[in-house]
C-alpha cells in the first residue's frame, strides 16, 4: 500500500508575514462566538514578537516552558487548563515556537477533541476525528514539524509521536525573521536535524522519486545555509526544513534518529543536540554525510556536549527505546535489520557515543 499522506492545507512564506496572522484569524472569528488559544515558547515573554500577536478580548494566552521537550503529562495539563478556561471548544489554537512549542499545539488540539490521556494516542493512526483547527508558526527551523504527520511525546513508557492526518497543521505561517535572532548553537542544532532528515532519506531502503526531490533540494540549500555566507540564508533553511520534513514524510528517517531517541528518552538530551551527538559517530553508515556534517561545525566553531556515562540499566532501556524504532532501521539497513542490529551492536555504538568504550 502507497501512503495516502496529508499536507498542510495553507501556507503563507515571507519575511514579515507573521503580521498576516491577524486576518487569518479574523477570517476564522467571523460567526464564531468562541475564541483562540496561543501556546507561545516562553522565551518571547516581553520580546518584540509579543506585541505582535493579534490577541483578541476573550482570547487565552499560554506561555509553554520548553527547557524540558514535550511530553504527554504537559500535553494533559495544557489540555486541562483550555478546558477549565472555558465549556466550548476554542476556534483555533496558534503555536509559536521551535518544534517542541508546535508539536504541543499539535497535540493539545487533538487531546481538546478525544477523551483520555495525550499517551493514550502515541502510535500510528489512533486519531480517528480532526481536532481544533491548529496553526503553526516556526520560530526555530529543522525539524520539519510544520509539516509533519505528527508529533512527538516522552510517554510514560516511550518516546514516540502521534501520527494521524489530523495530526497535520491547517495553516502554517514561515516568517524567516521569527529564526533571526536564534542563538547560533541552537540554529546550529536544530538546522542540523533537517540536514540529517536528508542524509537518511536520501541513504534508506525506502527512497522513492518523491523523496529524492525534496531530500536533495533541502540538501542542497542546507549546504548553501552551512558552508557559505549567505544573506538569504534564514529563507532558505526555512524552506530547507519544510522540505527535508517532506522527504522524510515520503521515507522514513535511520540510524541516528532511533539512536537519538534513546538518549533524549533516558538522559534528557533534546532532539537537535541529541542527533549532532549521534550523527558524529555514524561514519560507518553515512560516511559523506558524516564529513560534510563535521565540515559543518567547524565553519561554525561548534562543540558537542560529552554525554554522561549510564548505569546498565538506563543502556538497557536506551536500547529499548531505540528498538521500539522498527521503520526507522527498517529503512535504514533493509527488511533484514533484525539480524544486523542486535542488542549487542547498539550497545557497542551507545558504547562509542557516550564515551565509554
Ligand atoms: P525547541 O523547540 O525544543 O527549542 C529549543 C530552545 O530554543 C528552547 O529553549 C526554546 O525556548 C528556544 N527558542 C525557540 N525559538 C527561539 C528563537 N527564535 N530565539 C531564541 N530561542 C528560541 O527546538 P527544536 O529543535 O525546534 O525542536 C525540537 C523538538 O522538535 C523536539 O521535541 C523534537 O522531538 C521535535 N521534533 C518533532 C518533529 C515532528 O515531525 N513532529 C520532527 C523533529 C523534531
Ligand atoms: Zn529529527
Amino acid at each position: 500500500m502507497f501512503r495516502n499522506f496529508k499536507m498542510v492545507s495553507r501556507v503563507v512564506f515571507g519575511r514579515g508575514c507573521f503580521h498576516q496572522l491577524r486576518d487569518i484569524l479574523a477570517e476564522k472569528r467571523k460567526n464564531a462566538a468562541s475564541f483562540m488559544v496561543f501556546l507561545v515558547d516562553d522565551v518571547f515573554r516581553n520580546s518584540k514578537l509579543e506585541d505582535g500577536i493579534p490577541l483578541g478580548r476573550d482570547d487565552l494566552l499560554i506561555w509553554v516552558n520548553v527547557d524540558d521537550e514535550p511530553s504527554t503529562a504537559h500535553v494533559d495539563r495544557l489540555t486541562d487548563q483550555i478546558r477549565s478556561f472555558s465549556a466550548v471548544l476554542p476556534r483555533g489554537l496558534v503555536g509559536i515556537g521551535g518544534g517542541s512549542v508546535m508539536d504541543m499545539a499539535k497535540a493539545v488540539s487533538l487531546m481538546l477533541t478525544h477523551p483520555g490521556s495525550a499517551s493514550d494516542y502515541q502510535g500510528w493512526d489512533l486519531i480517528r476525528q480532526p481536532g481544533v483547527w491548529h496553526v503553526g508558526i516556526p520560530t526555530l527551523s529543522g525539524t520539519g514539524t510544520e509539516v509533519s504527520r505528527t508529533t512527538v511525546l516522552i510517554g510514560p513508557e516511550k518516546k514516540l509521536g502521534i501520527n494521524s492526518d489530523h495530526t497535520v497543521f491547517d495553516q502554517i505561517l514561515l516568517d524567516p525573521e521569527l529564526i533571526a535572532d536564534a542563538p547560533r548553537d541552537q540554529w546550529f542544532h536544530t538546522g542540523m536535524d533537517c540536514y540529517i532528515h536528508c542524509v537518511e532519506s536520501l541513504n534508506g531502503t525506502f527512497l522513492n522519486a518523491f523523496s529524492r526531490a525534496y531530500g536533495e533540494k533541502s540538501l542542497d540549500l542546507c549546504r548553501e545555509v552551512f558552508l557559505k555566507d549567505d544573506p538569504e540564508k534564514d529563507d532558505k533553511l526555512m524552506m530547507a526544513s519544510c522540505m527535508g520534513g517532506m522527504s522524510i514524510a515520503y521515507s522514513q528517517v535511520g540510524v541516528c534518529h532511533a539512536l537519538s531517541y534513546g538518549l533524549s528518552f533516558v538522559l534528557g538530551i533534546h532532539h537537535g543536540v541529541g542527533n549532532c551527538i549521534v550523527f558524529d559517530h555514524l561514519e560507518e553508515f553515512y560516511p559523506h554525510g558524516v564529513q560534510e556534517f563535521r565540515k559543518m561545525m567547524e565553519k561554525h566553531d561548534i562543540r558537542l556536549p560529552q554525554p554522561l556515562n549510564v548505569n546498565d540499566a538506563k543502556m538497557q532501556k536506551m536500547i529499548d527505546v531505540a528498538l521500539v524504532l522498527e521503520p526507522l532501521w527498517e529503512n535504514a539497513l533493509g527488511r533484514d535489520w533484525k539480524r544486523m542490529m542486535t542488542r549487542e551492536r547498539i550497545e557497542g555504538l551507545y558504547g562509542q557515543i557516550l564515551g565509554n568504550s
